[in-house]
């Protein structure tokens, strides 16, 4: 493998070598084509191709309903967090937008929210440092939808029930959408920014009840109108070409390991290994609540913060990077994602037990 590291880098992540070579040698010449897949019109018949499979792949791989649209824009899960109240909550009246705060990205969104209109707050867990998903709490009456953050990929917490409250459900899935199965009918709309298991950084991914798109009813800017993007096959302007490309690359891998049922398997015994080893630990401890701890981040401190850099250097020279934790919340993470393989979480297992063992 050309791969030397063991990567547990929190996004952008690890993606499949195969994936990396594929990607690598179309920059070059795309399927015997001469030509660089840099280099195509987005408007060219192979590379419409490209979205057309792309958006099968999603719609196989997380059994999408046919009245949704998968669309995919620009702008990161960042430009997700106004576009979201610009298109549904901005002309509902005097409706408010409905936050569950569950961490850092959770309270991006409320913060976007704002200038859009009224935001409720319906429950927050940042008394305890978002180390638990708050699910004791009632919507008001008048709520335009409930936003909810299913992975807070700096606190390692991670929505394992999702609740029907009678309003659209909106659902930011950047870090874990792709690694377990969703029932994507239980929400209205889902969005992700590709950098963790969709590909490379550049397209955000966006799947919309077609009913919930009629319920816009007011103009509003192109680019941050939905609508535009369904009415266009998500061709409106030029797309992220090359990132949509290596997503389609890297969905056809997930596809060949078995899907997202056979990835959720992987998955959860990745996370099991490494939270039994953190639990058994002199040194370390978990941060997040047990019922709540995410498969994707798996954060932790350590007791003595003497070894918060013992252990990192001691680790970076056995190739394992990308643990360190979040600037604003210090100690460790460790991000598991699809296509971590699990020797890397054995490996990094063994290493956290040498390492105490060294400290004796
Ligand atoms: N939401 C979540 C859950 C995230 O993890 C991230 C970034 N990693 C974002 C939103 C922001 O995404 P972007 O950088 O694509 O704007």
């Amino acid at each position: 493998s050309t791969q030397q590291k063991h990567n547990f880098g929190a996004g952008p992540c690890i993606l499949p070598i195969s994936v990396m070579e594929k990607a690598a040698s179309s920059v070059i010449n795309w399927d015997g084509s001469g030509l660089s897949i840099l280099e195509v019109s987005h408007r060219s018949a192979e590379f419409e191709e490209v979205v057309a499979k792309t958006q099968l792949l999603v719609r196989e791989l997380l059994s999408v309903p046919e009245d949704y649209e998968v669309l995919f824009l620009q702008g990161g899960a960042s430009t997700q967090f106004s576009m979201v109240p610009q298109n549904l909550l901005q002309a509902s009246g005097n409706k408010k937008g409905a936050y569950l705060d569950t961490g850092y990205f959770a309270q991006k969104a409320i913060e976007q929210a704002r200038h859009f209109g009224e935001v409720q707050i319906v429950a927050s867990s940042r008394e305890k440092g978002y180390n638990y998903i708050p699910d004791n709490y009632s919507l008001h009456h008048d709520a335009a939808y409930l936003h909810l953050t299913s992975n807070n990929t700096i606190e390692g917490t991670e929505i394992f029930e999702f609740r029907n409250f009678g309003v659209p459900l909106v659902c930011d899935m950047s870090s874990d959408i792709f690694s377990r199965e969703i029932k994507v009918s239980d929400f209205d709309l889902i969005y992700a920014g590709a950098q963790k298991n969709m590909g490379p950084a550049g397209m955000t991914l966006v799947i919309i009840k077609k009913t919930l798109l009629t319920k816009i009813k007011y103009p509003l800017p192109a680019m941050y109108d939905y609508r535009t993007y369904a009415a266009n096959n998500s061709m409106y302007n030029t797309p992220p070409v090359f990132s949509i490309y290596v997503s389609m690359l890297n969905l056809l891998w997930l596809k060949d390991q078995g899907g997202v049922s056979a990835i959720e398997k992987q998955n959860i015994k990745k996370a099991e290994l490494l939270y039994e080893a953190i639990d058994k630990s002199e040194i370390f401890y978990g941060t997040a609540d047990g019922g709540h701890r995410s498969r994707m981040n798996v954060t932790f401190q350590c007791r003595d913060k003497k070894h918060e850099n013992g252990f990192l250097n001691y680790a970076q020279e056995r190739g394992i990077v990308g643990t360190k934790g979040y600037r604003s919340v210090g100690g460790f993470r460790a991000s598991l994602y699809n296509a971590l393989p699990l020797f890397s979480v054995e490996f990094l297992v063994k290493t956290m037990a040498y390492y105490e063992k060294m400290q004796e």
